[in-house]
């Protein structure tokens, strides 16, 4: 049996907003493995909730941090710098484009609310890439969080989409810097999970019900399952892997073609 100790190690996790969020299905087994944790949250209303939540981890260091805001970013990295010394690794699982974009059809998307979308859940990434490398003097691995709809057309998902291509653009872009100084970046590809954000997708309960349907295995994923590769995407299990988006969706994205029974000819 493969056992990895993360004793001594120390991590940031962006994005907890309650126990089902991706971040905290990430962030449990770190800690689980002795992983010294840090979690940065957008405003104070998450605090209580994240106090409650990291209760019984090893010195849990809250930080508030909206990432649109670069101050707010720069005193992150340094109470990191001051309470860690150094980083291991970083989970960012931060996403945010305005309500209508996911109601109204594309073409109808407004220049701020692109703004929006693109700076929140694209070059936040960047943004927190460039500060975390200068922490993590051993190396390191970053992982963010992604969706199909950055390389097909997901009904509704829209702006998201498109900031999402831009995430997985920007994760190799920064593999091809970071690379050098040991320093890995990654995406995790996740299909639909049942969290906050998710409900704020029109239309998500019928995409939820269709991906679990028509995926290779005939099931939706478990927030569990995302939990996993993703620890495993900042530790030692994935070394050698970089610049790389990994699917964890029951294999939806390799499929072609959608038929309603296995093995139906769509020719007669
Ligand atoms: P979630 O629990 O709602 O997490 C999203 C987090 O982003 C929240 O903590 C939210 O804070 C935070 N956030 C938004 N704007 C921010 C800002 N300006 N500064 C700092 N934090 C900000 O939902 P989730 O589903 O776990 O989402 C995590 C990631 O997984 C996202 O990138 C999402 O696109 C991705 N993903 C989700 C699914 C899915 O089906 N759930 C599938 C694939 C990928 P507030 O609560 O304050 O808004």
């Amino acid at each position: 049996m493969y056992s990895i100790d993360l004793a001594g190690k120390t991590g940031l996790v962006m994005g907890v907003t309650n126990r089902r969020s991706i971040a905290w299905q990430i962030a449990e087994p770190l800690a689980q493995a002795g992983a010294r944790l840090a979690f940065s949250y957008q405003g104070e209303r998450l605090r209580p909730t994240l106090e409650k939540l990291t209760e019984k981890l090893d010195r849990p260091l809250l930080a508030e941090c909206d990432v649109a805001n670069d101050a707010d970013l720069d005193e992150l990295f340094a109470t990191l710098r001051a309470e860690f010394g150094r980083l291991d690794f970083v989970v960012h699982a931060v996403a945010y484009a305005p309500k209508e974009t996911f109601a109204e059809p594309f073409r109808k998307v407004r220049r701020d609310d692109w703004r929006t979308a693109m700076d929140v859940s694209a070059y936040s990434l960047v943004a927190v890439a460039d500060r975390a490398a200068e922490l993590m003097d051993e190396g390191g691995a970053i992982v963010t969080l992604s969706y199909l709809a950055a390389e097909r057309v997901v009904p509704h998902y829209n702006m998201m989409g498109v900031a999402k291509a831009a995430l997985e653009a920007s994760v190799r872009y920064l593999a091809y810097d970071l690379g050098p100084a040991g320093v890995r970046v990654n995406a995790l590809s996740a299909g639909p999970v049942r969290t906050v954000a998710a409900r704020s997708i029109a239309g998500f309960g019928d995409m939820y019900g269709e991906a679990g349907r028509l995926s290779m295995m005939k099931r939706n994923i478990t927030g569990e399952e995302v939990g996993r590769m993703g620890f495993a995407l900042v530790t030692d299990l994935s070394g050698g892997v970089t610049g790389e988006t990994v699917y964890v969706d029951a294999g939806f994205h390799a499929i072609g073609m959608f038929l309603d029974e296995p093995g139906e000819d769509p020719a007669t």
